[in-house]
């Protein structure tokens, strides 16, 4: 075990905070090599067990050191934000788990990763708007875990809460912090149809928000491939402003012309807040990127191509 990790369990989690494995690379704070670096820096509230209860998330299961398929070790917070000082990352998201007092925590490492001159996105559970007012001159943008695309698949992923919550938490975000300054986040493949995942796509552009796609993963499942592609180009189209049975029909029938249509090298890569990248946030290192963390490769478009196009998984 090396020192930092030891020191994890004896730092206080009022001065600490976690950070993303390759975060934690990219800052020097952890060693290790990687194909991809992040071009965000991932951090998150520490907290025992998250509340949100959400079936696809290991924060729920009491499991704090992880989130997704990335594991995020625990540093003091002054030594992370005078790491970020000097690092080139263009950005800072904060995520929180659902734990008491988690507004407070927030608005205090918002407060201090302030200093970096950083940009902040915060990705947490839903806030009161007196906390997004007084954010407001700290934070640059809202990510809201819509992650469900219909209400009963939210009740029974997302349990305890109503469902309604994060689509009121969307809108409040747009109202206070304005239109493309809130992301929505999507889970794709938890069970959903492609035409509602296309109409909650919609509601979220509609809504004045950006749509960033995650590819669902548990030990025992991922989400087809070809699936996915089918929903990134989906997004795409309906970015372009086409109509949800217009952008079903081109990506189902002429995904040719669809492909056409779209910045190919841009809507594959990861979608969301100016500068955020998530590598490997669901692909594991060696496989073919759900969210590619830079532009894709010549023969990784064609791959795109192909799966779109003749179809075939992973
Ligand atoms: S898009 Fe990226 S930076 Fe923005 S809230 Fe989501 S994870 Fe954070």
């Amino acid at each position: 075990m090396d020192s930092k990790q030891g020191m994890g369990s004896i730092l206080s989690n009022e001065t600490s905070i976690r950070v993303s494995y390759g975060t934690a690379m990219k800052l020097g704070l952890k060693e290790g090599d990687t194909d991809e670096e992040p071009t965000t820096a991932y951090v998150m509230i520490p907290g025992k067990k998250c509340r949100g209860g959400c079936t696809f998330c290991p924060q729920a299961r009491g499991d704090p050191k992880w989130l997704s398929r990335v594991s995020w070790p625990l540093f003091e917070l002054e030594e992370v934000k005078d790491k970020l000082e000097v690092s080139d990352l263009s950005r800072i998201c904060i995520q929180s788990p659902d734990i008491p007092e988690y507004e407070s925590r927030l608005k205090s490492a918002a407060s201090k990763l302030n200093d970096t001159e950083k940009p902040i996105s915060l990705s947490t559970p839903p806030l009161d708007e007196k906390t997004l007012k007084e954010l407001e001159g700290t934070v640059d943008r809202i990510g809201v875990g819509i992650d469900a695309a219909t209400d009963s698949l939210r009740k029974k992923k997302k349990s305890n809460y109503e469902p309604i919550v994060f689509w009121n938490y969307l809108g409040k975000a747009v109202d206070i912090y304005g239109e493309d300054k809130v992301t929505a986040h999507m889970i794709v493949g938890l069970g959903e149809s492609l035409d509602e995942l296309a109409a909650a796509v919609k509601r979220a552009l509609y809504a004045g928000a950006r749509v960033s796609l995650f590819s669902y993963r548990s030990e025992e499942k991922k989400t087809d491939i070809r699936y996915y592609r089918r929903a990134q180009l989906i997004t795409a189209l309906l970015d372009l402003d086409k109509g949800v049975e217009e952008a079903l029909d081109m990506t189902l029938k002429e995904p040719e012309k669809a492909l056409d249509e779209i910045d190919v090298e841009k809507v594959f890569q990861t979608r969301g807040c100016p500068g955020c990248n998530r590598p490997y946030y669901t692909t594991s290192p060696g496989k073919e990127h759900r969210n590619f963390p830079r532009k894709p490769t010549r023969k990784e478009i064609e791959e795109i191509r192909k799966k779109l196009i003749l179809g075939g998984g992973d």
